[in-house]
């Protein structure tokens, strides 16, 4: 019972592809949000499936083709549940401290590097329904924010690497692109 029940909630989103380092999308800034219908609330939705099919800790809508100001992501630890579907989210206060920490993108599959950010940050964000959140976040949570507000900037995570460590990636990242020309012709 409890498989097919599954089956049907799971069968009714959308899977969407993810777009790869080379896609222009990636480098658009995005539209603001400005309506919060249910349109938007099955957009999120898919996302979130889109995410966790391709195991990912957050996703931006640029990655899906959407040029729009949302983002979700999924930082929860084992003793808190921490999901956000977040539109027009603003870093608005960030520490002088930073962290290191080994990133990864769904758009840059097989890249990972040390990447320097600040420790912790406030955001400003609308939810689903467009109410204004405000976000003290530190740790985990705080990189895949910056991460993914990143993403709606047109910034992508090779941009935050420093020079040399980006060089260790020349191979990989022209690999990539080669590989994303292919497939948008
Ligand atoms: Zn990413």
């Amino acid at each position: 019972m409890v498989e097919k029940y599954h089956y049907i909630i799971y069968n009714s989103y959308m899977i969407y592809t993810i777009r790869k380092y080379g896609d222009p999308i990636l480098r658009k800034k995005t539209e603001p949000v400005t309506e919060f219908d249910n349109d938007l609330k099955a957009v999120f939705a898919d996302m979130l499936e889109t995410m966790y099919a391709s195991n990912g800790t957050g996703l931006a809508a640029s990655q899906i083709g959407l040029s729009k100001h949302m983002l979700v992501l999924d930082a929860s630890t084992e003793e808190q549940t921490i999901i956000f579907t977040l539109a027009n989210a603003q870093v608005v206060e960030h520490s002088k401290e930073k962290t290191e920490f080994e990133e990864g993108c769904l758009s840059f599959p097989g890249i990972t590097e040390k990447i320097s950010r600040p420790s912790s940050i406030k955001v400003r964000a609308n939810d689903q329904d467009g109410r204004e959140l405000l976000i003290e976040a530190s740790g985990f949570l705080a990189i895949v924010l910056q991460h993914e507000i990143d993403h709606l900037n047109g910034v992508v995570f090779i941009d935050r690497m420093t020079p040399i460590r980006k060089m260790l990636h020349s191979k990989e990242l022209k690999e990539l692109k080669n590989e994303c020309k292919k497939s948008l012709k």
